[in-house]
């Protein structure tokens, strides 16, 4: 699988169904996975930080979330033509949960919040497992990895935030050897339990969710800046 690199981070070129497919050949081979969202906040937060720059080059699958990727991807003559987000990605492995039959595990988010979003996944993937859920300020670190690996989940969504989610799964995923795929989904259960609206599809369709977060809440202005600059750095440094 050939990856793209802007400004030393790489980005799959997969989508939704290449992602799925290569995960399922891969849980075949017993081999683990991580996903994880890539945007241009995170890109611009690697360029100073080392230890973001390594979990996300590390992971197997860095999903193109945001249109700044897409239109660096434009100038830079790359492949990747249609976004893949953190909660569309969690929402079509869902439904590869439950046509496969892999157990799921819920962790992050407010008590409130996952057991809303637990009873939704429910409701919209029938047949499927939830084998277990943990809300996302669990102090017990030792326990909870018992309790996932007891539940038999082979998938989980971890909700606690970037880079915490990350940094969450990369230190304890060779502890969960039957956990074959991991996510880190930031805000997603906020999403699946409605406490979250969406973008409306207007905004979603022409890649303005920006914009519509930033006129829902102007104080995003700081770290939206991340996106001219990014684009700016593309366009002197190129693809590297
Ligand atoms: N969260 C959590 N435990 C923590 C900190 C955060 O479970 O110690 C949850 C929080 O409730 C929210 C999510 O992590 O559901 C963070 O979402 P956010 O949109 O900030 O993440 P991003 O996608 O921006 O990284």
């Amino acid at each position: 699988m050939m990856k793209e690199t802007y400004l030393g981070v790489h980005v799959s070129p997969l989508t939704y169904e290449g992602i799925v497919t290569e995960v399922k050949a891969r849980m075949k081979r017993d081999e683990q996975s991580t996903i994880i969202a890539v945007n241009p906040e995170k890109v611009m937060t690697a360029q100073k930080d080392p230890q973001v720059k390594d979990l996300i080059n590390t992971s197997t699958f860095q999903i193109a979330d945001g249109v700044g990727i897409l239109l660096a991807s434009k100038l830079q003559k790359g492949n990747i033509t249609s976004r893949v987000t953190g909660v569309d990605m969690m929402a079509r492995l869902l439904k590869f949960a439950a046509e496969e039959n892999e157990p799921i595990y819920l962790y992050g988010a407010k008590k409130e919040v996952i057991e809303l979003a637990a009873e939704n996944i429910q409701r919209d993937n029938p047949g499927i497992t939830i084998a277990g859920m943990t809300d996302g300020y669990e102090q017990d670190e030792e326990a909870l990895v018992q309790r996932i690996n007891d539940s038999g989940a082979r998938i989980i969504f971890v909700a606690l935030g970037s880079p915490k989610q990350e940094l969450w799964i990369r230190r304890n995923m060779p502890r969960l050897k039957n956990v074959l795929v991991f996510q880190g989904v930031g805000g997603s259960f906020d999403v699946f339990s409605g406490t979250v609206k969406r973008a409306p599809a207007l905004f979603r369709k022409t890649g303005t969710e920006w914009l519509y977060r930033l006129l829902s809440d102007p104080r995003r202005l700081k770290r939206q800046l991340n996106l001219p600059r990014f684009l700016i750095a593309i366009l002197f440094n190129g693809r590297n």
